[in-house]
């Protein structure tokens, strides 16, 4: 087979169209996956409103993605066709000082990234780098590993590794949607006790409560401020994550801040941060620490979390559309039908 089906972005005419292009041949170092699954994420979405631009002419989207290896570039050791796999989005250059010195994919002075800088997976086929290949035990199926990268790994990453969250801290995460709702199983994974979860849609809020929040609040609700001192024995919080990034969500979480408290950011939006007087953030010896993104070993932990049963992530996938149906499961994430956590396409 020669060509394939994959969704094609257009810059120029803000256009994603699914048609034929030629099946990508894997380099040595590299390999082919025939794609099972590939999230469609709000990262996508600020691809294709032109938020994040990419500098190629046209370029298959998606990040997310699972499948199986169709063939090597070259041989690879403990890598075969067939393996199925999760992949890590970033690619190194390879020739900068960190990669040079034989340094971490994820430490890339110059990292690219699938589906920005690269093609990604929105697509029959995609071309992966040895490197960002995880390896998936056939207990865990490949729309739920498909999700573990980002959507599940990104707050992971912001909660274990960022924050640092330890057991019996208190928790607070602003924004109950893909990042959100996984910050909230991060933390219960984690320990932290109590967890606090903010979202102004109930059934984002019901879903939270079963996934491990121990209470939830409207972040619309003028007494907010005190709930949260009062859920908190008047501490307030040891950590507050927001994966909204409105001005609004950032200050009732930096409000929410028990001294020395971390805030975590993850939302990724042009608003400014206005996060009130030197004095009180000196005086309370607070941190606002920014987060993007994961590492593999993350992606690696996640995967034996749910191989062993300690991590859920069977509702994190909301549905399940064909490649041709690319635009219509990006209008629902848009549109938020349905409440997703994650729409999955399995071209
Ligand atoms: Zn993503
Ligand atoms: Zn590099």
């Amino acid at each position: 087979m020669t060509t394939m089906r994959a969704a094609v972005f257009d810059p120029a005419t803000a256009e994603l169209t699914v048609r034929d292009v030629p099946v990508p041949v894997p380099a040595p170092g590299e390999v082919l996956v025939r794609v099972a699954a590939c999230g469609i994420c709000h990262s996508d979405l600020s691809l294709l409103h032109g938020v994040f631009k990419t500098k190629l002419p046209a370029i298959t989207p998606g990040h997310e993605a699972s499948g199986t290896i169709a063939a090597l570039g070259a041989p690879a050791p403990g890598w075969a066709e067939g393996d199925r796999v999760v992949l890590h989005a970033g690619r190194a250059c390879g020739v900068c000082a960190t990669c040079v010195a034989g340094g971490s994919p994820d430490d890339c002075e110059n990292v690219r990234i699938m589906a920005f800088d690269f093609d990604g997976a929105w697509a029959e086929y995609v071309i992966a780098p040895v490197t960002a290949l995880v390896k998936v035990p056939d207990s865990i199926p490949l729309s739920q590993a498909a999700v573990l990268a980002d959507a599940v790994s990104t707050p992971y990453a912001a909660v274990t590794s960022t924050a640092v969250v330890r057991p019996a801290e208190t928790v607070g995460v602003w924004g109950l949607g893909g990042i959100g709702t996984h910050a909230v199983q991060a933390a219960r994974l984690s320990g932290a006790a109590p967890i606090i979860a903010l979202d102004p849609l109930l059934a984002a809020r019901e879903r939270a409560l079963d996934l491990g929040a121990d209470h939830v609040l409207d972040p619309a609700d003028p007494d907010v401020d005190a709930r949260i001192r009062e859920l908190t024995g008047g501490r307030g919080l040891d950590v507050a994550i927001d994966a909204v990034g409105r001005t609004g969500s950032v200050q009732q979480a930096n409000r929410a801040l028990a001294t020395r408290g971390r805030l975590v950011l993850v939302g990724m939006t042009g608003d400014t941060l206005d996060l009130g007087t030197e004095l009180h953030f000196s005086r309370e010896r607070h941190s606002v620490i920014g987060h993007l993104g994961y590492r593999k070993e993350h992606i690696q932990q996640l995967v034996d979390l749910v191989a062993t049963g300690r991590l859920d992530i069977s509702r994190s996938v909301s549905a399940l559309l064909p490649l041709e149906e690319i635009n219509e499961g990006v209008r629902r994430l848009e549109e938020h039908e349905g409440n997703p956590i994650r729409i999955v396409i399995q071209p």
